[in-house]
């Protein structure tokens, strides 16, 4: 699986260096020259990769990070060709390119915006989907107690053990019981 969390990455690192290029192009300039494109997308590409890799040790973790940052980046897409329409918007030639420049940064804006929150729903889905999947492989937290059983983690509410089949209550209250006599607070 190692191998697969490394081909993702790159693979998502391509798609982050993209928007990357994208949002900084839209921002910056109105011709974006060569050497800012292959600087953006490749830098972009290579950062991300490593960004998503580095401090992430499973293959869930790494595609949650993914996510989360694909969704910052196609969301703050959005913005980008706003700004990106106005700065197109020519206020300088006759009537009829203003109302031609006009129409283009429309365009230019509504199509952005539609692919920056597509992207963007499509990216918090999936990190919902990631994080729904991994619920069940999850650490042990405060909300999980060890079943009385087998010792593994259950959900302090749980009335039944998930992995043993047991049924907790009964001894939960019984052990809060022992403690309340003994004037513990639990
Ligand atoms: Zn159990």
């Amino acid at each position: 699986m190692k191998i697969l969390k490394y081909i993702l990455a790159f693979l998502f690192g391509a798609f982050a260096g993209l928007f990357i290029y994208l949002d900084l192009a839209a921002i910056l300039f109105r011709d974006p020259p060569v050497w800012f494109v292959l600087t953006s997308f490749f830098g972009g590409w290579g950062l991300t990769t490593y960004w998503v890799l580095r401090g992430t040790k499973t293959l869930s973790e790494m595609l949650a990070r993914s996510f989360l940052v694909s969704a910052i980046l196609s969301f703050g897409f959005a913005p980008a060709t706003l700004f990106l329409a106005t700065k197109s918007v020519d206020t300088g030639g006759s009537d009829a390119e203003v109302i031609g420049s006009l129409i283009g940064g429309g365009l230019v804006s509504g199509f952005g915006i539609t692919i920056s929150l597509l992207f963007t729903f499509l990216s918090l889905v999936g990190y919902g989907l990631v994080k729904l999947f991994n619920r069940e492989n999850r650490v042990p937290d405060s909300n999980l107690v060890a079943c009385d059983f087998c010792a593994e983690p259950v959900r302090k509410a749980a009335k039944k053990c998930r992995h043993c089949g047991e049924f907790l209550q009964s001894v939960k209250s019984e052990t809060s019981e022992a403690l309340e006599e003994r004037g513990l607070e639990r």
